[in-house]
């Protein structure tokens, strides 16, 4: 049998659980901007692994970090040390001003350890009486998929078949600062959010949001717990999107671009009073923290930095932004976001959009149904952000 999609999708759907309801475009190789999938067809990818490969797809300086590194040591688990994790955190907390890292590997992971921070600090520094730690999250959040994450999920998807589920999370809703405020209580210990809701659809809360929210926080001793896996890392064209109010996480968590899609690389960001408070045996993982991952690591941040791609993201995302609120078309409600993580919401859903925009060479995928969400990897070229334009102006006019 000729091994085209068809041959691949197939398989997928036989041999694989249906967590997912992809595109059926089947990518067997990919350069920056550009992957190619197996029929010969070629496409820009404007989703970018949700923000994993801001970098671009197989960046040559993070392949060559990685490969030097696979050759010397790949894993040597906590039990032991090893020469780069140490080297890679330095150069995390000097590039984002923390005290100290601590390193996972998937988001959901980081997420779980931020929470385990915050109530172990709420128990030993803010003094909350054993086992009755309430977090504040937002409605409409994602976080990921634990069951501990999904228990204070608002989509019935994520969560209606997978209870019972964990206590200890109030949700308010997202941009509403009444109702945080109503919210908190002598027990509450921590507020998580993304500064952006990716997942969500591009909703950008309305400015002053956060930084009042933080004022909230400051004001009541609760730590101010910021979602960057999706927003951080220059895709908002801030280093992190809460820089966008001059506001600073008290827990920050990361992932995703952490690695430039190389690798799974997360890790949480605090200052000692909080993340100091982790002893030995409290938290831990396998992987986490392992040579490997610091070293690629150590690598996408070195990207990052230059190739000046905060300041890339910040430029290319106001124009692409700005033509895209250019467009008179019948089927669009809202053009919202920041930097280069944009988000088109139209009167219907968004499907044979992305389908559409297939056929003409550029992939994007809809998120929450009725929303487009443009997020290129950083290094795309004005030339290029003309090209996808073209092709949305004409599929959005009819
Ligand atoms: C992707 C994402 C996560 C989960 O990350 P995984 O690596 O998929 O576990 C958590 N929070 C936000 C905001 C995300 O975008």
């Amino acid at each position: 049998m000729d091994k085209n999609s068809q041959y691949y999708i197939e398989l997928d759907e036989q041999w694989g659980a249906h967590t997912y309801h992809p595109l059926d475009v089947v990518i067997e190789r990919a350069q920056g901007v550009w992957v190619y999938d197996v029929d010969g067809n070629k496409y820009l990818d404007c989703l970018s692994a949700y923000s994993a490969v801001n970098q671009g797809h197989c960046n040559p300086d993070i392949m060559a970090a990685m490969t030097a590194q696979m050759q010397r040591v790949t894993l040597t688990s906590r039990a032991f040390r090893n020469d780069q994790m140490g080297v890679f955190l330095a150069q995390l907390c000097q590039l984002t001003g923390y005290d100290k890292a601590l390193m996972m590997n998937s988001g959901a992971e980081a997420v779980e350890t931020a929470i385990k921070i915050t109530r172990k600090w709420g128990y030993h520094v803010k003094g909350v009486p054993k086992h009755t730690a309430e977090i504040i999250v937002c409605g409409g959040n994602f976080h990921g998929r634990t069951t501990t994450i999904i228990s204070f999920s608002s989509e019935k998807k994520y969560k209606d078949d997978f209870g019972p589920f964990t206590p200890g999370f109030v949700t308010v809703p997202f941009g509403d600062i009444d109702a945080l405020s109503t919210a908190i209580t002598p027990h509450t210990v921590g507020f998580l959010f993304e500064p952006i809701q990716g997942e969500g659809g591009v909703i950008v809360p309305s400015d002053g949001y956060l930084q009042a929210a933080y004022a909230l926080c400051q004001q009541h001793n609760i730590l101010f717990m910021a979602d960057e896996i999706q927003t951080g890392l220059g895709r908002t064209g801030k280093l992190f999107a809460v820089d966008h109010e001059d506001i600073r996480a008290d827990v920050m968590i990361i992932g995703k671009a952490l690695s430039g899609g190389f690798y799974p690389v997360s890790a949480v960001l605090s200052d000692n009073p909080i993340l100091g408070l982790f002893q030995p045996g409290d938290h831990g993982s396998t992987y986490g923290g392992n040579p490997l991952a610091s070293a690629v690591g150590a690598a996408a941040l070195n990207v990052l930095v230059n190739d000046q791609l905060v300041e890339k993201s910040a430029e290319l995302g106001a124009y692409f932004m700005g033509r895209l609120l250019r467009i008179e078309s019948p089927y669009v409600k809202e053009v919202r976001g920041k930097g280069l993580l944009i988000g088109v919401e139209l009167h219907e859903p968004a499907r044979r959009f992305c389908e559409a925009l297939q056929q003409r060479g550029i992939l994007c995928k809809e998120t929450h149904e009725n929303v487009m969400r443009f997020a290129p990897p950083l290094v795309i070229t004005r030339d290029e952000i003309d090209w996808v334009l073209g092709h949305i102006e004409a599929v959005l006019a009819h």
